[in-house]
């Protein structure tokens, strides 16, 4: 099975996608993880994604295109994946298209968790990320069992900087410039498949296990 997440930041996606990597027993694949390692372990490719992100950009396609096909390269990719966060330009996503293509393979479902704009800037402000192991945590809609401490590993939580609020807006904006015109590429594909992201992660979660069920 291989699914692609769409969604602008702060939709639940990330959520999801770890959901239905364990339900289907995928990688949860995502970019932003990635780069965030990369940038804690201080290589040369954490530095220059971090100028970026840091501004709430793109990283440039080339680094990111780089860095994804590398991880596709990995044993674990071999049932399929949940790409969380890549393609999210329509270069990126006609790259990966080409790859699968050459491999006589093709996605299953581009999901897109739908979260107006104003949901999404309420939202971000309650979202916390341990930046030992990745886990990310909402302290309403899905809070850690001891607050400020990540279930997963024990670490600390805390805001990460791109969910600042200048930076949300500046990502949300770039979202709509770069990445929404990818609802039009995966629908003329037929596997676009929407679910109402402001449900509770709960019923995102049963709305999505519909579509993959099916
Ligand atoms: P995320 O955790 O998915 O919200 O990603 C955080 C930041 O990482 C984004 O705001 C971008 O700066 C960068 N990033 C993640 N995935 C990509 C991608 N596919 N292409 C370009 N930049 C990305």
């Amino acid at each position: 099975m291989k699914i692609v997440m769409l969604g602008a930041p702060g939709a639940g996606k990330g959520t999801q996608a770890k959901m239905i990597a364990a339900e289907f027993g995928i990688p949860h694949i995502s970019t932003g993880d990635i780069f965030r390692a990369n940038i804690k372990e201080g290589t040369e490719l954490g530095k220059k994604a971090s100028e970026y992100m840091e501004r709430g950009l793109l990283v440039p396609d080339e680094l990111t295109l780089q860095l994804i096909m590398d991880r596709f390269t990995k044993d674990d990719c071999a049932n399929g994946y949940v790409l969380d966060g890549f393609p999210r330009t329509i270069a990126q996503a006609e790259a990966l298209t080409e790859s699968l293509k050459k491999a006589g393979e093709a996605l299953d479902y581009a999901i897109d968790v739908d979260v107006p704009d104003s949901a999404i800037v309420k939202r971000m402000g309650g979202r916390r990320a341990c930046l030992s192991c990745g886990g990310t945590y909402h302290v309403t809609f899905n809070p850690p069992k001891k607050e400020g401490i990540c279930d997963l590993c024990g670490g600390k939580l805390s805001i990460r900087k791109d969910d600042e609020p200048e930076t949300v807006q500046k990502r949300l904006d770039v979202y709509h410039a770069q990445t929404q015109p990818l609802i039009d590429y995966y629908s003329e594909q037929g596997i676009l498949r929407t679910v109402d992201g402001t449900q509770d992660v709960g019923e995102v979660f049963q709305s999505i296990q519909e579509i993959l069920n099916a």
